[in-house]
């Protein structure tokens, strides 16, 4: 009988899982949260993935659980564990992906790496981090952000006023997350796979540029990172990877400073944006690895297929989204172009799609993706 994978969540991330589990064989379902999702394609069952009872039906006929996003309840987690249902990651590592401030003081515990940073109840301690810090710092809720929703430069308590409201009032110990401005060089990521059974592997280093706090472009492998800054990116993942029992795909979004240390930003525990490249510009890629792994089956191999990668979001603009009028031109124009759409209804600024230029020269791959994906451009 085939494996079975259930997927929590019907985005794109599970939707780039479909192709993967196909060639391999693999039974994949999605739990989608509602019609018209991303990966309707697989989607067996719709349903809210706050209620452990749904989440439970989905799981009973499945070999293991994963996730396309980290969002899923602990309570809901546990429930599927006690129930005996294999979840991978299991909730103790998402627990520290789900909430910020869990994951700084989980990091700064390891000695790993990560922007100077507290927890701040109120405008009194956030006005003395920022005295500390030279009058600028960056807040984040901890919890539910995404593509820079929930992240602000402030210069005045006043900045966040209404998160500080939202925290007073909600229930139990809610705080922000407060970090120093870092003036990093670059932001980097790190991606690697780790199976239960603990094999770890990890692809090329990648740099990604940002723009309004949404990934832009994706360089693989990040240019003149060959050497100590790949290797320290490399044992910082497995480390992570390790120390926090993650299974599936980890990525890890990392700042390049002046002097060339790498602080961690961010952990994302299943495929991530800056893995997008490996589907096309990778042996194994990061949906087929990721299905692998949480099946503990062999991990594949991460090599690059040449010496460039370079990987382009597509988002959605003010025009009318009608993308397949753009096809015939854009597919003629570059034919060596790898495009993915997701299915997803084109709103400003919405991630819809990504396109993927391989080839031996990066000036030249850059040139080539960003003018493939322009013919997406509103
Ligand atoms: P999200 O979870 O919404 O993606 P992140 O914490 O990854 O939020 O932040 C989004 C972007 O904001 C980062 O990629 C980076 O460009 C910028 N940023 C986040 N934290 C800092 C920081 N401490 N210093 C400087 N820039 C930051």
């Amino acid at each position: 009988m085939a494996l079975r994978v259930g997927v929590i969540g019907g985005g794109q991330l599970a939707r780039m899982m479909v192709p993967a589990a196909v060639e391999l064989g693999i039974d994949i379902r999605v739990l989608a949260e509602g019609p018209g999702m991303s990966a309707a394609i697989a989607a067996t069952a719709e349903g809210d993935y706050h209620d452990a009872e749904t989440v439970l039906a989905f799981a009973r006929d499945v070999d293991v659980v994963t996730f396309d996003h980290e969002h899923v309840p602990q309570d809901v987690l546990r429930r599927l564990e006690e129930a005996g249902v294999a979840v991978r990651p299991g909730p103790a590592p998402l627990a520290v992906a789900q909430d910020k401030i869990v994951m700084r003081r989980r990091l700064s515990d390891l000695g790993i790496a990560v922007p100077d940073w507290a927890a701040v109840h109120d405008a009194e301690e956030l006005g003395r981090f920022l005295a500390d810090h030279g009058g600028r710092a960056v807040v984040k809720t901890p919890r539910g952000g995404y593509d820079g929703k929930g992240v602000r430069v402030v210069s005045d308590p006043a900045d966040v006023a209404d998160w500080f409201v939202a925290v007073a009032e909600a229930a139990g110990d809610q705080a922000l997350l407060v970090e120093e401005l870092v003036p990093f060089t670059r932001e980097l990521a790190q991606s690697v796979a780790r199976r239960p059974s603990g094999e770890v592997v990890a692809w090329p280093l990648v740099e990604t540029v940002q723009r309004d706090g949404v990934c832009a472009e994706v360089l693989a492998p990040a240019p003149d990172s060959a050497g100590r800054l790949a290797d320290v990116a490399e044992e910082t993942a497995v480390r992570i990877a390790t120390e926090l029992g993650v299974t599936g795909v980890l990525a890890v979004e990392l700042f390049q400073t002046a002097d060339d240390r790498l602080l961690v930003n961010e952990l994302a525990m299943r495929p991530h944006n800056t893995g997008h490249w490996t589907i096309d510009g990778a042996t194994t890629s990061q949906f087929e690895q990721h299905l692998r792994a949480v099946l503990d089956l062999p991990l594949g191999a991460t090599g690059a297929h040449a010496p460039a990668a370079v990987m382009i979001n597509v988002l959605g603009g003010p025009g009318d989204g009608d993308l397949a009028a753009r096809y015939p031109a854009a597919l003629a124009a570059f034919p060596e172009a790898k495009y993915h759409f997701y299915g997803k209804e084109p709103r400003p600024g919405r991630k819809i799609g990504h396109v993927t230029v391989l080839g031996d020269d990066l000036e030249d791959v850059v040139y080539r993706a960003r003018s493939a994906a322009a013919h997406f451009d509103d």
